[in-house]
């Protein structure tokens, strides 16, 4: 069987990263990618675990060496899969999961067609934004401006593979796994 390469998009807040904890405890040989970006850590994160945090410079010269499968500017910061990590796995036969917004997805359909793009969806509107604000790891202007994002990532949503409303994290991993399966 060919190795798979899923990607994950939705909104901030809509926990995708919830849905993805849950479905690799199903996929035990699948890879979640580990990007690189600017924006500095939260408490709790771990370099080279949660994200490769860079500075400005280092990420413009990853773009210029084309070292990143894709990137994108998210509310005031870059965010890029790095190249190399994704297409060591697939070479393996590895399946990956890209956990990555809106932009990046669309770029990874453009160079690598065979992607199946998946979009998390909230249930609601108001869910979105109380769980945004509820999780207090971010100032009122960030959560505005992921709000703002929201808007248009979820008009985004018909352009992909398939859609995975998270009203019931379960649920929404069992989807997510078999896409990955
Ligand atoms: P956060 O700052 O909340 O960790 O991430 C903000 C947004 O950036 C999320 O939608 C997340 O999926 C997205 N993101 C994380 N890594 C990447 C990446 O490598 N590329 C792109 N395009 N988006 C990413």
């Amino acid at each position: 069987m060919a190795a798979h390469l899923v990607v994950l998009s939705g909104p901030s807040g809509v926990g995708k990263s919830s849905v993805i904890a849950e479905a690799l405890k199903d996929l035990p040989t699948t890879w979640l990618s580990v990007s690189v970006t600017t924006r500095d850590p939260r408490p709790g994160e771990v370099d080279g675990q949660t994200y490769f945090y860079v500075t400005q410079e280092r990420f413009d010269q990853m773009i210029a060496q084309n070292e990143l499968l894709e990137w994108a500017e998210y509310a005031g910061n870059r965010y890029g899969t790095p190249r190399d990590h994704v297409a060591e796995r697939l070479a393996n036969n590895i399946p990956v999961l890209l956990e990555i917004e809106v932009q990046g997805a669309m770029q990874v359909r453009e160079s690598m067609p065979e992607a199946v793009l998946v979009f998390v969806q909230p249930p609601t509107w108001e869910d979105l934004e109380a769980r945004l604000t509820g999780r207090g790891t971010e100032s009122d202007e960030q959560v505005l401006a992921r709000l703002r994002m929201a808007l248009q990532e979820i008009e985004a949503a018909k352009d992909f593979d398939h859609v995975i409303v998270n009203d019931d994290v379960a649920q929404a991993a069992h989807e997510l796994v078999s896409y990955l399966s």
